[in-house]
């Protein structure tokens, strides 16, 4: 890959991980379980996979069956169990474990 095409590739990602960052501000302002809070969610979600972003612990505060934003204690119950925390989300019921380390 010749330098010039790295080059718009890191570009395209930056710029595609700077509105991942700016909707996730947008959905933080939003209404748990708004149409508008989910719409950023399905935004971000969509431009993860499109660019291969990681979204890090952002990704936990996306549903991975019905993509809400979960605003934990609203829309979605967080319980730690040993070793794991276990999200659920509230709007579908989908239950994601994450380990503890
Ligand atoms: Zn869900």
């Amino acid at each position: 890959m010749s330098n010039k095409v790295a080059s718009a590739k890191a570009s395209r990602k930056d710029n595609a991980r700077e509105e991942i960052y700016r909707f996730a501000e947008l959905a933080d302002r939003c209404i748990a379980n708004s149409v508008d809070a989910n719409r950023f969610a399905a935004k971000i979600w969509r431009r993860a996979l499109k660019h291969k972003i990681k979204l890090g612990l952002m990704g936990r505060r996306i549903c991975r069956s019905c993509h809400a934003w979960l605003f934990f204690g609203k829309n979605a119950r967080v319980r730690v169990r040993t070793g794991k925390v276990v999200i659920t989300c509230l709007s579908c019921g989908h239950i994601r474990r994450v380990r503890l380390r």
